[in-house]
């Protein structure tokens, strides 16, 4: 008998918290936040409390409250007795904050299993984050942290890495990954055998990205595997096919930049390989420099030392590293306390603000909202701006998407919109479902679950927390 319940991805855009139960065997499939729950009670001044230990997470229902599954010093800190941990594995499709950050909250007994890129995307966040309760999925240490404990050594988890297309076990399960195309490298989908039958979990995919070649690979396994169930991500279920791709990106956004006699500044997911790539491959046929901040550094650098992936080194010739203004604003040695960034500033590519001004045709500047003070220091008057990423689509974007306009207009900045989405669209979906044929449908990781319904005639709408038997 195997059963399977969701905990998160349900009429929601990320989250996913899948438990699949075979006989004795019970794993998790993700175990990401859910930005969606989070922002309905908190936002930047009003956190969960992490004095709570775990309490405020599971109060506002963030994370389910089950047992055999938390860490024993915030489920002690809260008032309740440690728990043996009761499942075998959790298995990570990508490196995503909606599908991994709240393994922070298990039990460090509890293997984490994924692929070898995803562990490098990990550990670059946390070379470049500062430790948070919510984003300890590598190792943590014991709360409540007292100053005497903060030299205490963190305790690391148990982190399995597969290879794709090479199938592995967890306990009783074997589990083929393969790769799939989407907003981040290294994503898998998965078949899961089961002793009821072939699982499908796709994890976050697309067909139009620059690997689209991948998913198709993946969805013809899927389909060979007869599976009985499919657990499927449906973000843009009622969006139809249209021309996105990343090569349309790089046209697009080529030609802007081209045209520009001034500064080029362009904002995309540090996370996004093809992006960059996009980005990077501009910067060298228009014989510009790509400029980067020292946190983007510690994604590419792990990116370059990954076999799996292609990206350059942060010190190659087309790529220099914008160093930010601290402390005393002089750009002094000592200014610079943050390790990611005093393990650098011997780099010989590095540049000031100034040598933009002096020169702003030669530079395509990245940089995210969340750094805009810096285009004080860019002066950026009159030049490109492309936002390359989605557009807002919640009250809480269209605020910081007003703001970011504001600082726009006051430089004369061109905005430009060049994107294409990590998510498939409806179109292609409905096809891939059509093709793979499961018994029963489990739409998860969308707000439209009632879409399915139309062209597969066993789709579940799933309800958080039930339980369903395959
Ligand atoms: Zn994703």
């Amino acid at each position: 008998m195997v059963e399977i319940t969701f905990y998160g991805g349900v009429g929601e855009i990320g989250g996913n918290k899948i438990l699949l139960r075979d006989e004795d065997t019970k794993i998790f499939l993700d175990f990401g936040m859910s930005f969606n729950k989070r922002g309905l009670y908190f936002e930047e001044f009003l956190k969960p409390r992490t004095s709570n230990g775990i309490g405020d997470f599971l109060q506002m229902g963030l994370i389910p409250d089950i047992s055999g599954i938390y860490r024993d010093d915030l489920l002690t800190h809260y008032g309740r007795k440690p728990e043996t941990p009761d499942i075998q594995g959790v298995l990570l499709s990508h490196a995503h904050a909606d599908h991994a950050n709240y393994v922070s909250f298990l039990h460090e007994k509890i293997p984490i299993y994924c692929g070898k890129t995803c562990l490098s995307i990990l550990e670059a966040v946390e070379e470049q984050s500062q430790r948070s309760i919510e984003s300890e999925v590598l190792n943590y240490k014991k709360r409540p942290l007292f100053r005497r404990d903060y030299k205490k050594p963190a305790i690391n988890r148990d982190i399995v890495t597969f290879h794709p297309c090479k199938s592995f076990k967890i306990d009783s399960l074997d589990i083929e990954p393969f790769p799939v195309d989407h907003s981040v490298p290294g994503a898998f989908g998965f078949i899961i055998h089961s002793s009821e039958g072939p699982i499908i979990y796709t994890g976050d995919m697309r067909l139009h990205g620059q690997h689209g070649q991948y998913t198709k690979e993946f969805v013809e396994k899927a389909s060979e595997a007869k599976p009985i169930a499919m657990i499927t991500e449906g973000t843009r279920i009622n969006e139809t096919k249209t021309d996105e791709s990343e090569k349309k990106v790089y046209t697009d956004s080529k030609k802007i930049i081209n045209k520009e006699k001034n500064v080029s500044i362009v904002d995309f997911n540090f996370k996004d390989l093809d992006r960059f790539q996009t980005f990077y491959q501009i910067a060298k046929d228009l014989d510009k420099q790509l400029v980067i901040n020292f946190k983007h550094a510690c994604f590419l650098e792990r990116y370059h030392q990954d076999p799996f992936v292609e990206a350059p080194n942060s010190t190659d010739e087309s790529i220099s590293l914008l160093l930010p203004k601290r402390h005393t604003g002089t750009y002094n040695k000592e200014d610079y306390s943050d390790a990611y960034v005093k393990k650098r500033l011997d780099y010989p590519n590095i540049i000031q603000a100034e040598e933009i001004i002096k020169n702003p045709r030669k530079y395509m500047v990245v940089l995210n909202f969340w750094y805009f003070n810096m285009l004080i220091d860019l002066k950026p008057y009159h030049g490109t701006y492309i936002h390359s990423l989605s557009e807002p689509f919640n009250e809480e974007m269209e605020i910081s998407y007003d703001r970011m306009k504001n600082w726009l207009n006051h430089f004369d900045l061109n905005l430009n919109q060049s994107h294409c989405s990590g998510h498939i669209n409806g179109t292609d979906l409905k096809h891939v479902i059509q093709k793979i044929k499961p018994e029963t449908l489990f739409p998860v990781h969308t707000k439209k679950p009632e879409s399915f319904t139309s062209f597969h005639d066993n789709t579940v709408r799933v309800i958080q927390g039930k339980l369903y038997k395959l």
